[in-house]
């Protein structure tokens, strides 16, 4: 790839500041000051949305106020308040960070993106993002909507996720911030891109980058960044069993690695493609969970898509005898509860869905949107 010019790069700096200015969105954590606050944003604001992320900073920070608290904390109390935000692993290497933070760090996060990048969880572009807007260092960084902006105006029309471009971008960046207000500049681009250099539609008409920007002489906005396409997801197909013995259910907890880790589920399994489902309900839950159960109930079906997988989970209601003792085979944990306590449990997607599917309303969802609206 071939780069733009240095001078390029550098004419976009000063009307990219001055539009921020204008028009950046008010959000809670850019009135904070507080390095350990900006990185809790931005950890939540990997794979979710401004407005979702909004409510669970403002509860994760008043739960959490400092890096001791959170290193103290017990991984169960963080994924009780992270509940609904998905991506559990983001919760755990916060702690992970946090606990390293105290014992090597002096309980203060490292300035420089080098230092931020030996904690758990925290890659090229959260250091960036943490020593630039915490810490006013000239750290460059990349995320997609700086990979739309600079594919747009500079006219980048090659795969974007190849390594060579992906390192040709990075420099741009790192051209780019080197400067006053560095933390400004990195959130004014993706300001940018979030708002008016959207995928469908750009508001090239409202863009300060409008003079220079070379998709909108060529009219391919649209069509930029290139992507390579994506494999499509695999089918996975499972069941899970709402099991019922004296008024509770048996929540359960998947293994420490692979697919939806440390979370709280119904219990069940994978089933083959053309496996019929209530069929092997009695043989799963007995092999898996040493159970055996009377009566088997067909509830539905969910379905959900995880980036490499799509799950279609048949959803059962069974009952066992009072008495009945759970034997793990893989799971690493297990409680008889209330069946809305499993919502307050750290727990995935299909298992949300499942629930509602048999009728068990989620209050924690309903809190988070009720508070996001006001
Ligand atoms: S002019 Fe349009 S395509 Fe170019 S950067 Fe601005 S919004 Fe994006």
């Amino acid at each position: 790839m071939k780069l733009p010019e240095r001078s390029r790069i550098r004419r976009i700096r000063a009307p990219l500041l001055r539009w921020y200015d204008a028009h950046r969105r008010d959000l809670p954590w850019r009135h904070s000051r507080d390095p350990y606050a900006i990185w809790i944003s931005e950890a939540m604001l990997q794979q979710t949305r401004v407005e979702t992320v909004i409510p669970y900073w403002e509860r994760f920070l008043e739960a959490f106020p400092d890096v001791g608290s959170l290193a103290r904390a017990d991984l169960d109390q963080i994924y009780a308040v992270w509940t609904g935000l998905g991506y559990y692993s983001r919760a755990r290497n916060l702690k992970a960070a946090a606990e390293s933070i105290v014992a090597d760090h002096g309980g203060q996060l490292p300035e420089t993106p080098e230092g931020l990048a030996t904690l758990k969880g925290i890659g090229r572009y959260t250091a960036g993002a943490v020593a630039s807007i915490a810490f006013d260092r000239e750290a460059p960084l990349v995320d997609g909507n700086v990979v739309r902006v600079f594919s747009r105006v500079f006219g980048i029309r090659e795969d974007s996720s190849r390594k060579e471009i992906v390192e040709g971008l990075w420099t741009i960046a790192d051209i780019l911030v080197r400067g006053p207000r560095p933390g400004d500049l990195n959130q004014a681009l993706m300001e940018l891109g979030a708002i008016l250099c959207t995928p469908r539609k750009p508001d090239c008409g409202a863009c300060p980058l409008r003079r220079d920007c070379d998709a909108l002489a060529r009219d391919d906005a649209e069509s930029l960044p290139v992507k390579k396409k994506k494999a499509k997801p695999r089918r996975m197909r499972a069941i899970a069993v709402h099991l019922e013995r004296e008024g509770r259910i048996l929540a359960v907890r998947r293994p420490e690695e692979g697919l939806m880790a440390g979370l709280w589920e119904l219990p069940g399994g994978e089933i083959g493609p053309d496996d019929e489902a209530r069929d092997r309900v009695c043989e799963l839950l007995g092999a898996s969970f040493g159970l055996q159960v009377r009566g088997v109930e067909s509830v539905g079906r969910i379905e959900h898509v995880f980036t490499h997988r799509h799950l279609e989970l048949e959803v059962f209601r069974s009952r066992a005898e009072p008495g009945t003792r759970v034997r793990r085979r893989d799971h690493v944990g297990h409680r008889w509860i209330r069946p809305q306590a499993l919502l307050a449990l750290a727990h995935a997607g299909p298992t949300r869905k499942a629930l509602n599917l048999l009728g068990v309303t989620n209050e924690v969802s309903a809190r988070a949107e009720g508070r996001s609206r006001r």
